[in-house]
């Protein structure tokens, strides 16, 4: 495998020394690449009245202020700034921010040299956000920013014990312009692995999906939790042949235990020995992602930061201020390998709960940073009317965690919608459930009512036990491109 050898004096290289590397990466960075090439940031220093040169650690970088999706969305709309967060190198700006000795490398080099730059620096790919609540944002990828993703994820598959090579990966993540779908593929052509991707449930059907899996015999299964839980829970009904499986990497962050469990026994049907399930943590503007090691499914490794690409800062989201090792807060994300477009303390709106720890990590070994795999998302927390009274906030991650984990629950979706459909009316809160086979729809009907209640505190207006066939439809299992699993219906 490629610069490996780097990998592996990396992962388990003395703290001091990856703090220094990280730190060195970064300074140099922002003085050779960032400052000089990207217009968003050149401003943002000079606003800030920061010198390039005063960035030197990690710890330098509290002088500058945060990004925020704001910005990224107002320099989207704006025809003149369009690109200000893409790196834009030009020979007199070369000629101001190099050092010597790079310069005459390229100078000495010539035209080979020069074409060599301007195809290390010249965007080829693009994804998008999923903008939820916003519209999409743009982040372009160089053939160098291919080649480093293409490593972490190499580096993923080591961490996530990856590594013999006949193994053979299915990926089922979505085909779309996003990170996850294209970050799989590319570590397929990076290791010399084979990846086969479906393109998930929206491209092949279940059935297309089954028959694939079947054929290609997987050692790995990686795609979103909803739909592979959906694959084997489909494929042990049918008694498929999945017994070569060994991993399951999901595209998810903090995937309950009972739902690892229940994927388990699934694959476990289907002939699979010990099955590792792996959570990743990976976002648009990071251009990267971050992976669990393998660990019993009721602790979590955490995910494996790659210091030498990636710095992580976290924050207490009201002061902005950095707080210390293994405290809960806010991840703040800044690139320090990229080319394309880059980000510099960038605020992801992620909450990780236990922060970001330096500690080696407890089940590798690996002295690599680790960040706290239970993340929540401030937006999560929906305000709805249950009552007369006032807005109840309701944390709908919290309901999916409860639903998931439930072993007498196959499939589950929650609805939000207004009372008869008039909007001045009050908020109902609806929960459907497919029960696993032969049990009492009542006495299901009132253990979920009372978990909700135990765990989030809202009771639901009511409790639908439909059908598994029904509500994998609602869901969208095969027809979206991520399926339905909480639907607002109230009138906008
Ligand atoms: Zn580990």
């Amino acid at each position: 495998m490629r610069r490996i050898g780097d990998w592996r004096a990396l992962e388990r290289a003395p703290t001091q020394e990856l703090k220094a590397l990280q730190d060195a990466r970064l300074a140099r960075f922002v003085r050779e690449e960032l400052y000089p090439f990207s217009p968003h940031y050149r401003r943002v220093f000079d606003e800030a009245r920061v010198a390039p040169g005063a960035i030197r650690t990690v710890a330098d970088l509290r002088r500058l202020p945060f990004t925020t999706k704001q910005d990224l969305l107002n320099a989207q709309v704006d025809p003149e700034h369009r690109l200000d967060f893409v790196l834009q190198p030009s020979p007199e700006k070369i000629r101001a921010s190099w050092p010597l000795s790079k310069k005459l490398g390229l100078l000495l080099g010539g035209a080979a040299k020069r074409e060599e730059l301007r195809f290390a620096y010249t965007p080829n790919f693009v994804t998008f956000t999923t903008g939820r609540s916003s519209e999409p944002v743009a982040f372009t990828y160089t053939p160098h920013d291919l080649e480093v993703l293409g490593e972490a994820i190499a580096r993923m598959f080591d961490v996530a014990r990856v590594n013999a090579l006949d193994e053979r990966l299915i990926n089922l993540m979505p085909f779309a312009p996003h990170l996850a779908f294209w970050a799989v593929t590319l570590g397929g052509f990076t290791t010399g692995r084979m990846v086969l991707p479906t393109g998930g449930g929206k491209v092949m059907g279940t059935d297309g999906n089954l028959r694939m899996m079947e054929r290609a015999k997987p050692t790995v299964l990686v795609g979103v939790p909803g739909f592979v839980y959906h694959l084997v829970r489909q494929a042990r009904e049918e008694k498929r042949d999945l017994s070569r499986v060994h991993t399951v990497v999901l595209g998810a962050e903090k995937v309950p235990p009972g739902l690892k469990t229940k994927m388990a026994e699934c694959l476990a049907a289907c002939g699979a020995k010990k099955v590792h399930i792996l959570g990743t943590y990976g976002f648009t503007e990071s251009r990267l992602a971050f992976i669990e090691c393998p660990t019993e499914f009721d602790v979590s490794s955490g995910y494996h930061v790659q210091p030498d690409l990636s710095v992580f800062e976290v924050i207490d989201p009201k002061t902005g201020e950095v707080v210390p090792d293994g405290a809960d807060g806010e991840l703040v994300y800044t690139g320090i390998s990229g080319h394309g477009t880059c980000v510099l303390r960038y605020r992801t709106g992620d909450l990780a709960v236990g922060g970001q720890t330096w500690a080696p990590c407890p089940h590798c070994g690996r002295t690599l940073p680790r960040v706290a795999s239970e993340l929540k998302r401030v937006s999560e927390q929906h305000a709805l009317s249950l009552t007369k009274i006032k807005g109840t906030l309701v944390d709908l991650a919290q309901m999916g965690f409860v639903l998931s984990s439930m072993a007498e629950i196959e499939e589950w979706q929650v609805v939000i919608s207004k009372k008869g459909d008039d909007p001045l009316e009050l908020d109902e809160l609806e929960v459907r459930v497919a029960p696993r086979n032969g049990l009492d729809a009542e006495a299901l009907r009132e253990k979920v009512k009372k978990e909700l209640v135990a765990a989030t505190e809202v009771a639901p207006t009511r409790v639908q036990v439909l059908s598994l066939d029904e509500l994998v439809r609602t869901l969208g299992m095969e027809t979206e491109l991520k399926e339905k699993r909480f639907l607002d219906r109230r009138p906008k």
